[in-house]
C-alpha cells in the first residue's frame, strides 16, 4: 500500500473512531466504545505497517505532517 493512501485512511479512521466513541457515549453502550478502541488499534497498526518510505522503509510518525522528502534517506516521495 502507498504511504499516502495509508495516511489518508489513518485520518479518516481517526474521525470514525471519534464518531463511534461519541455514539457509544450518547447511547451509554460500553461495547460501542470498545469497538471504537478496536478501530483505533487496527488503524494504528495499518499506519505503522504502511506509512513508510518506499526506499528505505523509514516509518513516518503519525505526529509529523506528511513529508515530501524522506527524513532518513532524503529521497523524494510520490
Ligand atoms: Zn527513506
Amino acid at each position: 500500500m502507498n504511504h499516502k493512501i495509508s495516511r489518508r485512511i489513518f485520518n479518516i479512521g481517526l474521525l470514525v473512531t471519534v464518531a463511534v466513541a461519541l455514539l457509544g457515549g450518547i447511547l451509554m453502550k460500553e461495547w460501542i466504545i470498545w469497538v471504537s478502541v478496536g478501530i483505533f488499534a487496527l488503524n494504528f497498526v495499518q499506519q505503522l505497517l504502511f506509512d513508510r518510505c518506499p526506499h528505505c522503509d523509514e516509518w513516518f510518525s503519525y505526529r509529523s505532517k506528511e513529508p515530501d522528502f524522506c527524513p532518513r534517506c532524503g529521497k523524494k516521495l510520490d
